[in-house]
């Protein structure tokens, strides 16, 4: 096995990062920072030195996620894995089937995982992610040690369990980059009558996890509403604080 291959995930990873949380960051704290000042949903903006802690934890975090796709590429070609070259191999909808399916249990997994981490006892584990109370796309990975290691341990696991194709996970991945980059966005941008829609049902909304963040606890879910849902850990005025950030009136 080619040991440079280190080099993938290391400058992959963080390379995705600054792409999708820069451009987002660029548009929302930047460039039309006053004209979307009314979509902010907490007033208040972050201090540098908090932005940059947020940089630097997420690198620290994407690090330790370079490490352990390293070690999935080790047990890929040592023939642990169910991974498979070409997709006529399972055919397109079994491709298109897999993409949900990682999503799903990406989705089942974070939740749980996330509970477990909220236990008092365990906090500890949790606590770095939550010092960003009023987050910015840069939060998306900041994780201490032990919680950037849970966060990915399902993927070694999963790619023994279940056939995939390099390019599902590949757009996979891009879907939990963008997902969690809009996650700490700390503006809504999704339309009015979101929560209304047959999307905005299950879909996740920044607002969602923007108050995980500002009130530390429920909304435990990264891309879908239903487990918070089926768990009862909804906050009963989700809907309302969503449509206040949407019924201030714009700047133009
Ligand atoms: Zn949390
Ligand atoms: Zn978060």
């Amino acid at each position: 096995m080619d040991m440079s291959l280190i080099y993938l995930p290391l400058f992959m990873l963080p390379g995705r990062y600054f792409i999708v949380a820069g451009i987002f960051y660029f548009i929302f704290y930047v460039w039309k920072k006053k004209e979307f000042s009314y979509l902010k949903i907490q007033k208040t903006y972050p201090s540098k030195k908090k932005i940059f802690s947020e940089i630097f934890y997420s690198l620290f975090g994407l690090f330790i996620f370079a490490i352990v796709i390293f070690l999935m590429f080790v047990l890929i070609y040592n023939g642990f894995s169910k991974m498979y070259k070409n997709i006529s191999e399972f055919g397109w909808i079994y491709f298109c089937f897999s993409i949900v399916s990682l999503i799903v249990i990406h989705d089942m997994y974070f939740y749980f995982a996330h509970r477990l981490i909220h236990l008092k006892k365990l906090f500890f584990i949790h606590k770095r992610h939550h010092l960003s109370v009023n987050p910015t796309p840069w939060a998306a990975f900041s994780f201490g040690p032990i919680e950037a290691i849970l966060q990915i341990a399902w993927l070694p696991l999963i790619i023994i369990l279940i056939p995939l194709h390099k390019y599902a996970l590949l757009i996979w991945s891009i879907f939990m980059i963008v997902m969690n980059v809009i996650g700490h966005l700390g503006y809504e941008i999704f339309p009015k009558n979101f929560l209304q829609s047959p999307i905005g049902k299950i879909l996740l909304s920044s607002t969602h996890h923007n108050l995980h963040h500002s009130r530390n606890n429920n909304h435990y879910g990264l891309y879908f509403t239903f487990w918070d849902k089926i768990m009862g850990t909804e906050y009963p005025d989700y809907k309302k604080v969503y449509e206040t950030v949407k019924s201030r009136p714009s700047q133009s």
